[in-house]
């Protein structure tokens, strides 16, 4: 036992990754400078150390692209801000498409990205040769050029960060695991709870193998390992480590640091100047899962063994497009883990499960990109207790219990990383682990001809097939095939009856003296209504922010019945949670059957 080793900090961040790094970054920035960084082995050792560190801006959302572009700049900047270079240099990024339908994906991310301020250029084939001397562009239908797209050094990057973080005071030690989290309270499982509830369950600091150390916050940014990490204390972050694979060639003639990364979609692969060889990256179209009960404690700067016949078929794909990898020596096969999640999207904020317990992990193999952007909205969440934008595509509150199923994660995964590539067509649907929640009406809906879609685990019948229609989607950026059929009901409703099954909808009760002042304390509308009246409402932060969009329904004086989304489910269930507390209320779950008791004197 080090008897010099830290007793408490303000901040305690679990993991010395880039995300690790970065958050601790920021929160010095914020002037939170009592920051302890814990890395099990060194910096940069699980998944940072072998990245290939394209940083690219274009994302799916306007605050992602926000993050990424955040970081670009960061980036640039930090060398002379703490005296270690980066690496970072923007030689941009080419992304090509093989066919029409491909080219109208690409373009509509140029079209967000020019609302964002993010400069693109469409190219025609002759620049493109010229910009990467070694592509077969036949078959190209499209090309866009973004010019400030940049590639940097992972591990340069992050010891940049840290190093920025200690000159303002924060702390950081390699070499210690952190074992487990310490909380206060209880968790929102059992039937009842009284008194402990009031303070609700609050991480107070972690176990780690040099003794315990107190905190009022602690982030777990510690990549793939964090499910079992936060399973312990009961917080669920389902995330599961793949396989991710690239190579590196032999020195190629032609390339040069000048040479923008080629994004080929189409063919599961990107391809980036490395020395003046071309490393080749790959996204294939179903991920191969690796070590589904945990990652080993001292998997440090671990590499996986080759997979060649995992892997041949897209190598194949990308000689197509690069014809000189077919003739050329490999030096290096690289098979490394990382973290990906069942929707495709990192976590990010404050467990529901457990106050003062923040998530920043399952980066999906854009990790470094975001580092800079996910540190800054982070410390941010933190220090203010609210983030700076909306983040809700990210909010580790859309994380549902069932997803932290082995089986649910070895179907879901490699389904999620394949997509990454895939087409992203509107009203895309999962073909992995379906059929998790079912309607008590699933049977009589299928046999009336339902086409079933996903949400948030629940099947849910997006259109009606007609007699002799086949129920499948044909996705198209147009008029999808359905179009018709969601039309007809439209109208069957309007004009005849329609029966609207609420089974998905996430229903809570309150229940008690104060269950009147609870609910009119976090909604806009009053619910100080006859009894069975029911009110739309949103529920609002101090700050006019919507939180919650739902209805709330009285059942009786003292008793109500709020009915929100599938998809906020978890969100809104935390954000009750905590406002009843120190009240005399009860609040129940009805489909998870939890339930707490907020108070004393709570009528039966
Ligand atoms: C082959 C490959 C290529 C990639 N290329 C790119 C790319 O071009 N661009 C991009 O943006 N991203 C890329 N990525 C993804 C990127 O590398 C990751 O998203 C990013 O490194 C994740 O950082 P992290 O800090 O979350 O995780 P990690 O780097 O894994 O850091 C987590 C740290 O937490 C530590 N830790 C875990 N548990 C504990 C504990 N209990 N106590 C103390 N410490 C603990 C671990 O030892 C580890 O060091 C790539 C990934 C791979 C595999």
């Amino acid at each position: 036992m080090n008897s010099s080793f830290p007793k408490r900090a303000q901040v305690v961040v679990v993991g010395g990754g880039i995300i690790g790094a970065s958050v601790a970054y920021h929160l010095t920035r914020r002037g939170v400078t009592d920051v302890l960084v814990l890395e099990q082995n060194q910096l940069t050792s699980g998944t940072t150390w072998h990245a290939a560190g394209l940083v690219s801006q274009l994302k799916s959302s306007h605050s992602l692209t926000k993050l990424a572009t955040y970081s670009a700049r960061l980036f640039e900047e930090l060398e002379d801000e703490t005296g270690q270079a980066t690496g970072y240099r923007t030689p941009g990024s080419i992304s090509v498409a093989d066919n029409e339908q491909r080219w109208e994906e690409i373009l509509r991310g140029a079209s967000m990205a020019k609302g964002i301020g993010v400069e693109t250029r469409i190219i025609d084939r002759d620049e493109l040769n010229e910009m990467w001397p070694h592509i077969y562009s036949d078959d190209v239908v499209g090309a866009l050029y973004i010019p400030k797209d940049g590639q940097t050094s992972p591990v340069d990057t992050t010891v940049a960060l840290a190093n920025g973080a200690r000159q303002r005071g924060a702390r950081i030690i390699e070499g210690v695991a952190v074992t487990g989290l310490i909380t206060s309270g209880s968790r929102a499982s059992g039937l009842s709870l009284s008194g402990a509830a009031l303070q609700g369950p609050k991480v107070v600091g972690v176990e780690t193998e040099q003794g315990t150390v107190e905190a009022d916050t602690v982030v777990l940014a510690s990549g793939m390992w964090t499910r079992h990490l936060a399973a312990q204390a009961g917080v669920n972050v389902p995330l599961q480590a793949c396989e991710h694979f690239y190579i590196v060639t032999e020195p190629i003639e032609g390339l040069d640091r000048s040479t923008p990364t080629l994004r080929d979609p189409g063919n599961y692969t990107y391809f980036k100047e490395e020395t003046g060889k071309i490393m080749a990256g790959f996204f294939e179209p179903r991920g191969k899962v690796w070590n589904l009960g945990g990652v080993p404690r001292d998997f440090s700067f671990g590499t996986l063994p080759e997979d060649w016949d995992h892997v041949g078929p897209i190598f194949e794909r990308a000689i197509k497009r690069v014809p000189v990898l077919g003739e050329c020596g490999l030096q290096l096969f690289f098979n490394g883990p990382e973290a990906f999640t069942p929707d495709g999207v990192y976590y990010l904020g404050e467990a529901p499960e457990l106050d003062g317990c923040f998530v920043a992990s399952g980066f999906n193999s854009v990790g470094i990109q975001s580092a800079g952007g996910v540190g800054w909205v982070l410390a941010d969440w933190i220090a203010d207790r609210y983030p700076p934008m909306d983040l809700s595509s990210v909010d580790i509150r859309r994380a549902l219990p069932l997803q932290a199923d082995d089986d649910y994660l070895a179907e879901r995964i490699p389904e999620s990383l394949g997509l990454l590539y895939a087409m992203h067509w509107p009203f895309r649907q999962y073909e992995s682990a379906r059929g998790q929640r079912l309607s008590p009406l699933h049977k009589q809906i299928e046999a009336a001809g339902a086409v079933f879609g996903e949400q948030s685990g629940w099947e849910r019948p997006n259109w009606y097939a007609n007699e002799g229609q086949e129920r499948t989607y044909e996705y198209s950026y147009a008029k999808q095939n359905w179009w018709a059929n969601a039309g007809a009901e439209c109208e069957g409703v309007r004009q005849a009856v329609g029966l609207f099954d609420q089974s998905s909808f996430a229903k809570f009760k309150v229940l008690g003296p104060d269950a009147l002042e609870v609910l009119n304390h976090i909604s806009v509308a009053d619910m100080d209504v006859e009894d069975y009246k029911t009110v739309y409402t949103q529920w609002c932060n101090p700050r006019g922010g919507i939180e919650a969009d739902l209805t709330v329904t009285r059942l009786g004086s003292a008793e109500f019945m709020v009915v929100t989304s599938a998809g906020s489910h978890t969100r809104d269930w935390a954000w009750l949670r905590r406002h009843a507390r120190c009240h005399n209320v009860s609040i129940s779950d009805v489909e998870l059957h939890r339930r707490l008791l907020c108070g004393y004197g709570i009528p039966e």
